[in-house]
């Protein structure tokens, strides 16, 4: 089974797994608190064997990301792998302009490994970095090594590293200023990009450890401030967005927006094509070369061309809302029906209901088998499903599912396949 857990993260996501094993404890930390029976597997430091059988999956043509979990398998701290400087020269050696995304919590970072990432480019760091106060971290981390982690971090600008952060949002135990002063260390330290995460516990974590209820709402508003006080630009996890408006989140550095576009920036049209969300906006201006922009600023109209190549990055951060391609997937699994109820997670739910074809109905479906805070569709079961069909009065052709919520195999997180769902309701259950 984890044998093929490794193949499906190179293979669908282009993530080589090196290692399940952290040297800290998080106290969010998405390994700990799975109810039991989640299917969830760690591994120890891969053999160079079973690298090396990855590294030819790997697809060139896409980044490749290391340190970051996408199905099922438990990923941990990539700097703990003894091989991995090797690994990453390796990698360089076979793909040389491919983009290499590593994500580490930079705790154990030496010398040798910002040697080797200089020269690997092109090559990203993104820091799990949570807070960068000593009191944070250690109520956040347990990091006993916190002035040389944060010493190391402050280096990978001064050597050329483009990296970004990301922090789990924790004011009630760490408060606002804390991640205040995060922000700032991230800035002051040169990173392009900051993501802020609201976090997801389970039901089993201990009630000390729960954000309060309105934690989502307090974010955002801050969320507005931030972005006037710091030119880094933030983003939130989820993006909690209540509408397609493609606003500009923030302005890269350095970048071909910098300079002409603004936070704030609604893209009205682009190439005299109608921005149909920000995730469409994002991927048209990427795609095109020179795009004229149609925008409005503080309520004036303008026009602009944004001066880039056909298929480079714009420079522009945009919230995640709803992608084109996951809109039209869902109306190929419609495909031949009208009465449709679509089920979602409580996140994006609010989204959907503003594109969904007439005829459809879409339900959010709240987390009980992990409970607590937890909302995304990925981590939604057969067992969650199967509660809303039972009180759900809609008699639909087709009832559809997040495809995220299961692997290669059909199976959600619990291994139940939602083809069990079709006793529940006499419906066509569709999730792929
Ligand atoms: S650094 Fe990542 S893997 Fe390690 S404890 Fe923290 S969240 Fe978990």
């Amino acid at each position: 089974m984890k044998q093929q857990l490794l193949y499906q993260a190179v293979s669908r996501h282009n993530i080589l797994p090196l290692v399940s094993s952290c040297r800290v404890g998080c106290v969010f930390c998405s390994n700990r608190y799975n109810p039991p029976g989640t299917r969830a597997f760690s591994f120890g430091p891969l053999s160079g064997d079973q690298v090396a059988l990855l590294l030819d999956m790997l697809d060139g043509s896409r980044p490749i990301v290391i340190g970051e979990s996408a199905s099922l398998l438990c990923e941990g701290e990539p700097l703990l792998h003894p091989g991995l400087t090797e690994i990453l020269h390796t990698i360089r050696n076979r793909f040389p302009s491919t983009l290499v995304k590593l994500t580490t919590s930079g705790i154990g970072l030496t010398d040798k490994h910002l040697d080797a990432f200089s020269r690997l480019a092109p090559l990203e760091v993104m820091v799990s970095l949570n807070s960068a106060t000593s009191a944070g971290r250690q109520k956040l981390m347990a990091d006993h090594d916190i002035p040389a982690t944060l010493a190391q971090i402050g280096q990978l600008a001064q050597r050329g590293i483009p990296w970004q952060a990301s922090a789990v949002l924790m004011p009630h135990l760490t408060g606002w200023h804390d991640v205040e002063r995060t922000i700032s260390f991230v800035q002051a330290n040169g990173a392009f990009a900051m993501r802020l995460l609201l976090p997801g516990f389970s039901r089993l974590a201990p009630q000390r450890l729960l954000p309060p209820g309105d934690l989502p709402a307090q974010a955002r508003q801050r969320l507005a401030s931030w972005r006037r006080q710091f030119a880094l630009p933030l983003t939130l996890e989820p993006s909690l967005c209540r509408d397609l408006t493609a606003e500009v989140a923030g302005v890269l550095r350095n970048s071909p927006a910098q300079g002409l576009l603004m936070p704030g920036d609604i893209l009205q049209d682009i190439q005299g094509q109608a921005s149909w969300s920000r995730v469409a906006a994002f991927d048209r201006l990427k795609k095109l070369a020179s795009p004229r922009i149609r925008l409005l600023r503080a309520q004036e109209e303008m026009e602009l061309v944004l001066p880039k190549q056909a298929g480079t990055a714009p420079g522009v951060v945009m919230d995640y809302d709803l992608a084109p391609a996951d809109y039209r997937r869902a109306l190929a699994m419609a495909k031949g029906v009208e009465n449709v109820l679509m089920l979602t997670s409580l996140w994006a739910a609010p989204l959907w209901r503003l594109v969904a074809p007439a005829g459809w109905q879409v339900e959010e479906v709240p987390s009980h088998y992990f409970g607590g805070t937890i909302a995304a569709a990925g981590l939604l079961t057969v067992a969650d499903y199967r509660r809303v069909l039972e009180s759900c009065r809609a008699r639909p052709e087709k009832v559809l599912l997040p495809p995220l919520s299961f692997d290669h195999q059909g199976l959600d997180l619990a291994g139940q396949h939602p083809g069990q769902l079709s006793e529940t309701m006499n419906a066509e259950i569709v999730w792929e």
